[in-house]
């Protein structure tokens, strides 16, 4: 749908996004390793954690630090005091049976309020007002034999729960499903430059999404794992909704549920009202008092910010705003550009490179730079190579995919698969004369016109898979015509 058809439709969508800082070294509450992934189950729990009677929680500093910094980051008023509270729901992922988390009514107040982020578009550009950020703990894992419906067992897993949460809650701002994953994806961007999270981590960035169409009732789209998703379900979601209106139904406030691999939602449950969850305060937990001193040093500290970035490669790399844009969107990426520039000064070709051959394979492959057997180093040398004449461009687009997939030097792959380029004369006749014999044709038009050439320089290219070089070949074949 374009944003014109989008834009009839009347939609309103809020995102809660649930970040895991997983650079912090223990939890939120305890001091139990926070680096839980790949670990046996329930490696990581002590009795804080395990909810067992008579522990207590005292607060990660850390934690709090970093929930300021993206606080700060997302032009939010960061509170002096703030409060935790308890949130009751029963449930095995939760020891307590309660979350610590924070509320912003009835007398709580969350780490951080209100804030905006600005999204650019090429037509325009769109405000999104932040509500509010809070602080909570993240509840262990359940997992089964099969799916939740035929297993007869659930499996706990404690190693997750108390691992530290910021939840992120947006206004419902965004009127297409393109601006939340625009949103998602700067969001990303700014929690990595902070360095307080690593959100290429599997579930480190869980988000749900409330829309409603035309006015009418919201529905909450749960268990988004990806920008890439959220974009997906939101139009799936719309698709349905407007179904449903289309043919006078009533669309029904509702919990739905992503299904990632079928491509659409589920009815997850009715919606729960927000006085079955008894908020009331954590009484183990002191209030928190932050000072404008503490906050003035953080801001002071505070890395470098994407938008900042991208207007310093612009001013730096003399790069048009389209392509900082589009590598500061990723960091690894972006890492990556600054990395290669560093020790090969042409900033717009190698943004090229990045923006078109290197990032289309990213995509076809469905990973991320990190993720990649590429490193800045041997892209250095591939472009050093096209330089020198040793590979033509063409093949050396082709080298970089196979770079990417072996991990291999690009001269390694050049000799192996007989990409180097030609330029030994004797040779490219060789492949002249093969061409000459068999298109007997083509050479009497090029005698007549010398624009027919071109022809003769393709078959030859085409001969020797394009390794032939080109401005050789073309005075080797006007000499040749020459000679007839
Ligand atoms: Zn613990
Ligand atoms: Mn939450």
């Amino acid at each position: 749908m374009s944003r014109q058809e989008l834009e009839q439709l009347g939609i309103k969508i809020g995102l809660e996004i649930h970040i895991q800082l997983t650079k912090l070294k223990t939890k939120l509450f305890c001091g139990c390793n926070a680096d839980y992934r790949d670990m046996p189950p329930n490696t990581y729990v002590c009795p804080v954690c395990l909810g067992l009677p008579g522990s207590l929680p005292s607060v990660n500093k850390k934690a709090v630090e970093f929930a300021i910094m993206l606080g700060l980051a997302l032009n939010s008023k960061i509170s002096n005091k703030t409060l935790f509270y308890r949130k009751n729901y029963f449930y095995p992922d939760m020891p307590k049976n309660f979350q610590i988390s924070q509320y912003n009514k009835a007398g709580g107040v969350p780490i951080a309020l209100g804030g905006q982020m600005i999204l650019k578009f090429k037509e325009y550009d769109k405000r999104i007002n932040i509500t509010r950020l809070q602080l909570e703990e993240d509840p262990g894992r359940i997992s089964y034999d099969g799916t939740i419906l035929s297993s007869p067992i659930a499996y706990i897993d404690y190693n997750r729960a108390g691992i530290t949460l910021i939840e992120v809650v947006t206004e419902p701002d965004f009127e297409t499903p393109e601006e939340a994953r625009i949103f998602l994806q700067k969001l990303r961007s700014i929690v990595e430059h902070l360095g307080i999270a690593d959100l290429s981590l599997e579930g480190s960035m869980r988000c749900d999404a409330n829309i409603s169409l035309y006015g009418k009732n919201r529905v909450e789209i749960k268990n988004i794992s990806s920008y890439k998703d959220v974009q997906a379900a939101l139009n799936a979601e719309i698709i349905r909704q407007k179904n449903i209106y289309k043919h006078g139904g009533e669309i029904k406030q509702e919990t739905r549920h992503w299904d990632s691999d079928k491509k659409r939602t589920f009815t997850l449950r009715t919606k729960e009202e927000e006085q079955d969850y008894r908020y009331f305060p954590e009484p183990d937990l002191l209030p928190i008092e932050i000072s404008s001193e503490m906050i003035t040093s953080i801001e002071e500290n505070m890395p470098e910010l994407p938008d900042d970035r991208i207007n310093r490669f612009i001013k730096e790399y003399k790069l048009p705003r389209y392509d900082a844009e589009v590598l500061v969107i990723t960091k690894s990426l972006a890492d990556f550009y600054e990395d290669v520039v560093k020790k090969y000064q042409k900033p717009k070709e190698v943004s090229n490179w990045i923006m078109s051959d290197l990032m289309r394979h990213l995509n076809t492959l469905n990973i991320e730079i990190n993720d990649s057997k590429i490193c800045a180093d041997d892209f250095i040398e591939l472009l050093n190579l096209i330089d020198k004449g040793t590979i033509s461009g063409k093949l050396a687009k082709r080298i970089l995919q196979l770079m990417m997939e072996s991990g291999k030097k690009p001269m390694e792959i050049a000799k192996e698969k007989g990409l180097l380029r030609i330029n030994d004369l004797k040779k490219i006749q060789e492949f002249i004369n093969k061409v000459f014999n068999t298109q007997p044709k083509a050479v009497s038009d090029a005698k007549k016109d010398p624009k027919a050439i071109h022809f003769l320089v393709g078959q030859v290219m085409k001969l020797s898979n394009g390794r032939c070089d080109p401005q050789i070949t073309n005075k080797l074949i006007k000499e040749a015509l020459n000679k007839i």
